[in-house]
């Protein structure tokens, strides 16, 4: 182990990685490619957003001042819709403009009143009541050009990609998505479809971290399986070294003679922690394999997903200067008793029911850390600070799975 911390804090864990960077570099994408994707610079508008003033009505646009005695007819004059080539109308007192949603308001006009509360003949317009100016959507009342909305940082949602083609973007700088190998170990384990023998069981952890690395939009490199023996180790890891910008590893973390990972990171790679303070979760390890960050995660199928959320998601997003999707956390009222620990900061698999005025949550489960239906049966995490009592009633935070 030479000189590495061990059994640190999870906060701990979390400054150790992050004084290990990676090299980011930029993807210039258009709109069309740019979902999940995070942003590589703050995003200055180029546009007032409305560029012009206009109206939020399909109706007329007047004077507020001709209508303050309703009813009141007032003369049309025009029509303008929500298009570029208008000829010039200025109204006057008197008089009123047919216009659309979203078409530039005329000269002289201040309000719009809608359609339904008026009503025409001819060129005559009866109004029923006064005109409204807040139906004037004013010049970059939304956001003036120069504004920045979007930050560097910022994970592409639908709205925000929306943002950016407002502002005036098609192509936008973001992050290159990370390379990320997965390394599952142990000689027991079949990939999922094949027969089982005696003693064997379905290699799950690959698949599941998998998916964690796509939702951080990241691109995940699952490689084959690898028996507990060092060569196999070796080359696995090198090949993934070369080929990926991290490395996460299944299994083989532990004290035990068969848990390799840990042995060659000793023996060949550089350690910068073992262990974490975390149930379930407390084996993993970091370093570098030659010039590749490297995670360890523990085999078991909750601790290893429990670890990608709780340390490494947060590193990589940390990476990326990333804003969200942050962890989804929320607060609940505790309504089962759960077990917390002393010395560990421990998370349990919760149901979480939403009240009329409160989020309830209940373990219903069995917590082993080998036991992944309790993942896939529960909605979220509760987060137990060591050294605490909880009890039924208790405000807990949550984080949903
Ligand atoms: P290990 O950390 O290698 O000692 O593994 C701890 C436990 O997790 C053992 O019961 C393993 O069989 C199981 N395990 C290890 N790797 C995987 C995997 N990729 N998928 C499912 N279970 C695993
Ligand atoms: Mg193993």
């Amino acid at each position: 182990m030479g000189d590495a911390p061990y059994f640190v804090t999870l906060d701990e864990a979390l400054d150790i990685c992050k004084k290990t960077t990676l090299k980011n570099s930029v993807d210039i994408v258009h709109l069309d490619n740019a979902h999940n994707r995070i942003l590589a610079e703050d995003l200055p508008s180029l546009v007032d957003d409305p560029p012009f003033d206009n109206s939020a009505m399909d109706g007329f646009a007047m004077r507020h001042k001709d209508t303050l005695n309703p009813p009141t007819d007032l003369k049309i004059i025009g029509t303008i819709q929500a298009s570029g080539d208008q000829e010039n109308i200025t109204v006057n007192q008197g008089e009123a403009v047919r216009i659309m949603t979203g078409a530039p308001m005329p000269e002289g006009a201040d309000s719009i009143l809608q359609v339904e509360l008026t009503s025409c003949s001819g060129e005559t317009l009866t109004i029923s009541q006064e005109s409204m100016p807040g139906y004037v959507r004013k010049k970059g009342e939304n956001i003036r050009k120069g504004d920045i909305i979007l930050l560097k940082g910022t994970v592409l949602t639908p709205s925000n990609i929306s943002m950016a083609a407002t502002m005036g973007y098609n192509m936008i700088p973001v992050f290159s998505k990370l390379v990320i190998g997965i390394i599952p170990t142990g000689n027991e384990l079949r990939q999922p479809g094949e027969d089982l023998k005696p003693g064997e069981i379905y290699e799950s952890n690959a698949y599941g971290i998998s998916g964690l690395v796509k939702w951080l939009g990241h691109i995940p490199k699952r490689y084959d399986l690898v028996e507990d023996t060092m060569n196999r180790t070796r080359e696995s890891l090198d090949r993934a070294s070369e080929e990926c910008d991290l490395i996460i590893t299944s299994g083989g973390v532990s004290m035990g003679d068969w848990d390799l990972i840990r042995k060659i990171m000793e023996e060949e790679g550089d350690i910068h922690f073992w262990r974490i303070k975390l149930r379930p979760g407390s084996p993993p390890l970091f370093g570098k394999w030659k010039d590749t960050p490297i995670f360890g995660l523990p085999g078991n199928p909750v601790s290893s997903h429990v670890v990608f959320r709780m340390l490494v998601g947060p590193w990589i997003r940390n990476l990326t200067h990333s804003t969200n999707p942050s962890e989804n956390k929320a607060f609940a009222t505790l309504a089962t008793t759960v077990k917390p620990s002393k010395d560990f900061l421990t998370l349990r698999r919760v149901k979480v029911e939403s009240t009329d005025n409160e989020l309830k949550a209940y373990q219903e489960s069995h917590q082993g850390s080998g036991n992944i239906a309790s993942m896939a049966l529960s909605d979220a995490l509760v987060i137990l600070h060591p050294g605490k009592e909880y009890s039924i009633g208790d405000i807990v935070e949550i984080m949903y799975l």
